[in-house]
């Protein structure tokens, strides 16, 4: 008998639980797959997992390439485990293809918090959608939680959608910019900059300080024109330096402060919030998997593409025959 075994589910379950990281890595990875047959199994473990998970102030934490992410990562990092907290690092970048230059997929990134017992590091789910990058990196933020992780950030690239995607799995979201970068509150880096709880001006030491001081003075006066992004809690703006370490810990105060000023039935209201949006997703996501695997969906669509393109067919027409077939009804006249 020799078929691949398929995990049992409750013993890797129990194995995680007890802080074993090869089970955290093997979790992770199952609920990641795409297998078919891994998507039960998964559910399953979430389900076992679910009322361990929770217990953690999720950091969503975005920048443009080159900002410092992963020098500002390790160093807040180191202090966070030196405060006697367990961090968890994932990523989202819908951007990263298996043997891509996905961020986090580096391994030369960060390896002194790589190192470090109570920090697990775990690149972003490689390809895919957004929706879907999203989706399996939270699962692996509640695997994360379940495993004990009280601090869990989610970093991605400062391009656009993913922040939002971020913003709306976590608890807070920060946002790292350059000195000399305040300028210009223009169009995607305005739509980023609104989702941020707290701003930090990174790389303000040597030559660059005063500018950074300038810079975040620019970003404190444009953050009391836009809408905060979480009510309640009025977005700061500090200066850091990831590489000498000054302002790390003025950050994870602001983090602690952030959580004691909601206090927990907002966050709580916001999670919930976040699991009736991620529940719709899934839906529509699904329903859209099921459409387009449906076979007579499948063969009537390229003869209904045709119509619509060459003007015989209106596609909101085209639209209701296609969904007819896939939920059984005949159309009407048919
Ligand atoms: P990422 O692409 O956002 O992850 O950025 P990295 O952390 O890889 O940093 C990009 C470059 O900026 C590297 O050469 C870092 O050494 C440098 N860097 C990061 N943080 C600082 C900082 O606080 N001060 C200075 N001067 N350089 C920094």
């Amino acid at each position: 008998m020799s078929e691949p075994a398929l995990p049992d589910i409750p013993g890797l379950a129990e194995a995680l639980i007890g802080g074993d990281r090869r089970a955290l890595a093997q979790s992770i990875t199952l609920v990641e797959s795409s297998r078919p047959d891994h998507r039960p199994l998964a559910d399953r473990l979430l389900e076992i997992l679910l009322p361990r998970t929770g217990r953690s102030i999720r950091i969503g934490i975005s920048g443009a390439p080159g900002v410092g992410k992963s020098t500002f990562i390790e160093s807040f990092g180191l202090h966070v485990l030196g405060q006697g907290h367990r961090l968890a690092v994932l990523a989202v970048d819908p951007s990263s293809r298996l043997g891509g230059g996905s961020i986090l997929g580096d391994k030369t990134r960060m390896t002194r918090l790589a190192g470090e017992a109570k920090a697990f590091i775990r690149p972003s789910p490689a390809g895919g959608t957004l929706g879907g990058v999203a989706r399996r990196t939270r699962e692996a933020m509640l695997v994360a939680e379940a495993a004990g992780y009280d601090v869990v950030l989610v970093e991605t690239v400062g391009v656009g959608q993913s922040e939002t995607a971020v913003a709306d799995m976590t608890d807070m979201f920060l946002l790292l910019l350059l000195p000399g970068s305040g300028d210009d509150l223009q169009g995607i880096k305005r739509g980023i900059v609104e989702l941020a709880d707290l701003i930090l001006v990174n790389k303000a030491d040597g030559p660059l300080a005063e500018l950074a001081l300038r810079t975040a003075a620019d970003y404190q006066h444009a953050l009391r024109l836009l809408h905060p992004a979480t009510p309640g809690w009025t977005p700061e703006v500090r200066v850091c330096s990831a590489l000498e370490g000054t302002g790390i810990s003025e950050a994870w105060g602001v983090i602690e402060r952030f959580r004691a000023t909601l206090g927990e039935a907002a966050l709580a209201a916001r999670r919930a919030g976040q699991a009736k949006a991620w529940l719709r997703a899934e839906l529509s996501d699904s329903l859209l998997a099921a459409l387009a695997g449906h076979p007579r969906v499948r063969d009537r669509l390229p003869a209904m593409e045709a119509e619509v393109a060459a003007g015989r067919l209106a596609p909101g027409a085209a639209a209701r025959l296609l969904l007819a077939e896939f939920l059984g009804n005949p159309p009407p006249g048919a």
